[in-house]
């Protein structure tokens, strides 16, 4: 569910776009992450969803960057433990790639 996040500022009235989220989230308004993480920040085309403030969209963004890291990196253990469904190593749970794959289910 994609979402536009906002800040309204109290001495205009206008309503500036700063976030928005699809699959990833990314910031609209290039002076938007100098603020305050206690900054309120308002969805403006649908549901929060757990963001309620910059903090919270940095932090969203964060994450997002950790799990990029983690699909990227594969398991490189000497006898991984195969997960049939997620294709990760239960060991050190990396992702093990297709010839890896491969091998260890034949
Ligand atoms: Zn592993």
């Amino acid at each position: 569910m994609s979402t536009t996040f906002g800040i309204l500022i109290p001495s205009t009235g206008e309503m500036i776009e700063i976030a928005h989220r699809t699959f990833d989230i990314r910031w609209l308004n290039s002076l938007a992450h100098l603020l305050p993480d206690e900054t309120e920040v308002e969805p403006l085309t649908n549901t929060a969803q757990g963001i309620y403030t910059i903090g919270d969209i940095k932090k969203a963004m964060f994450e997002k960057e950790l799990n990029k890291t983690k699909i990227e990196a594969e398991c490189k253990c000497e006898k991984p433990i195969l997960q049939e469904y997620t294709r990760q190593c239960g060991l050190c749970e990396l992702y093990i790639d297709r010839v890896r794959h491969t091998l260890l289910t034949n």
